[in-house]
């Protein structure tokens, strides 16, 4: 089934005349792997905010699982539907400092109703997924780069999302870990049947992918 339709998709910037984005038509497949890659400023932020529900302020049509969802404004609704659908990965982790792994996972949780102890060992067991089984009470600057972002990893699947939306997950990484966390990423694809949009710069990163997709002056070329 298509998880992402796209059609006549255009985004302008303020005082900018260049289209930022200019998308005819694109579909993602749900289960797909694909790879963005494209120079600086060819508009991979620009569509990684559109798919990611982030941004609004475009023209076209965007169907999330046949929902039309570029007709929701509501921050509350936009917001539940990412919560439903997605998870982010991002270069520089963004983890808090001072919390815990574990609390750095539960944070979306904090002011939910639900109940810690089952939230908790929900955690405890994607810690595990992702190979960090007993790190859950350290801080992020007690782990390396790639245990960070194992840990956003698995801030990202604790709502099981369908989709991942990753934007240079390796970017901050050596060669050796970034292969370590495209493994953990083809996994989740492959055993658990993600859907993964992933930016990267690196070749050898986007060889993980199904599929890539280059991006030049806010056009697609597949
Ligand atoms: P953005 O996503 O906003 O374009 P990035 O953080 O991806 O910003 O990139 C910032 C700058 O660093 C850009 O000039 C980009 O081309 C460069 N850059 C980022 N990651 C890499 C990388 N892995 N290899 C080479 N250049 C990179
Ligand atoms: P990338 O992530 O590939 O570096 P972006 O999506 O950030 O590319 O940028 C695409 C184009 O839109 C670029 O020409 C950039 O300068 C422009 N742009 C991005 N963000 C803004 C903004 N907030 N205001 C004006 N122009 C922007």
């Amino acid at each position: 089934a298509d998880v992402i339709q796209l059609s006549q998709i255009q985004k302008t910037y303020d005082r900018q005349s260049a289209y930022a984005l200019n998308i005819p038509s694109l579909t993602i497949q749900d289960g797909e792997f694909v790879a963005i890659m494209g120079p600086s400023g060819s508009g991979k932020s620009t569509f990684i905010n559109i798919l990611g529900l982030l941004d609004t302020a475009y023209q076209g049509q965007y169907q999330l699982n046949q929902k039309d969802v570029h007709q929701i404004k509501s921050d509350r609704k936009l917001s539940r539907l990412r919560n439903q659908y997605l998870g982010f990965v991002f270069q520089n982790f963004k983890l808090l400092r001072n919390y815990t792994v574990l609390d750095n996972i539960n944070l979306p949780h904090i002011y939910s109703k639900k109940p810690f102890a089952s939230q908790k060992a929900r955690i405890l067991q994607i810690l595990d997924q992702v190979g960090l089984k007993d790190q859950a009470h350290k801080y992020p600057t007690q782990l390396s780069g790639g245990q960070q972002q194992r840990v956003s990893i698995a801030r990202a699947l604790i709502n099981d999302p369908q989709i991942i939306i990753a934007d240079e997950p390796t970017g901050a990484l050596d060669s050796a870990t970034s292969l370590k966390i495209m493994d953990l990423m083809q996994q989740l694809h492959q055993e658990q049947h993600k859907t993964i949009i992933m930016v990267t710069h690196s070749e050898l990163v986007a060889e993980y992918a199904d599929r890539t997709i280059k991006i030049k002056d806010g056009r697609l070329y597949q």
